[in-house]
């Protein structure tokens, strides 16, 4: 496991013991498999890879252990516009580009769009992250938009 995943698990397991919980065995496949995601992930979409390995846990029990991922500090939530919230393991500062027509997400971490110096523009405030949500349309819904208007002409 990379580094940032170990020191995340680490991260939620002290957590859990500062709130007096415990590490339970369906905590701890819940939080292997979050760490798995490459990118983001909404809580169906764990629950769901989970069951395809045959580990079956509640949905329920999915939104609490993401819940408390999040309250850790090792999980982002994102609530993009018109989706339902998105998660994803709390790394690099990044920009999300969300198409508006097939909802997929897009991340860039530019410097020159991130300028590091940024948050020290912020007195009397300490930032924790930050990102920037552009919302558009990606090239593959712009061309099949642009194929089906062509289209409509010649008719
Ligand atoms: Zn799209
Ligand atoms: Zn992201």
């Amino acid at each position: 496991m990379e580094e940032r995943l170990t020191k995340a698990k680490e991260q939620f397991e002290a957590f859990l013991k500062e709130r007096g919980m415990r590490r339970t065995a369906e905590r701890s496949e819940i939080l292997r498999k979050a760490l798995e995601f490459d990118g983001h992930f909404d809580i169906e979409r764990l629950k769901q890879a989970m069951d395809d390995e045959g580990f079956h846990v509640s949905l329920a029990t999915v939104y609490n252990t993401v819940d408390l991922m999040y309250e850790s500090g090792i999980l982002r939530k994102h609530s993009f516009d018109g989706q339902q919230a998105r998660f994803e393991v709390a790394a690099n500062n990044h920009l999300h580009l969300v198409c508006l027509q097939c909802g997929k997400i897009r991340e860039v971490s530019d410097r020159a769009l991130f300028p590091a110096e940024a948050p020290k523009r912020l007195p009397g405030f300490h930032v924790s992250y930050y990102t920037a949500t552009f919302y558009g349309l990606c090239n593959a819904c712009a061309r099949k938009n642009r194929q089906e208007q062509k289209k409509r002409a010649k008719n």
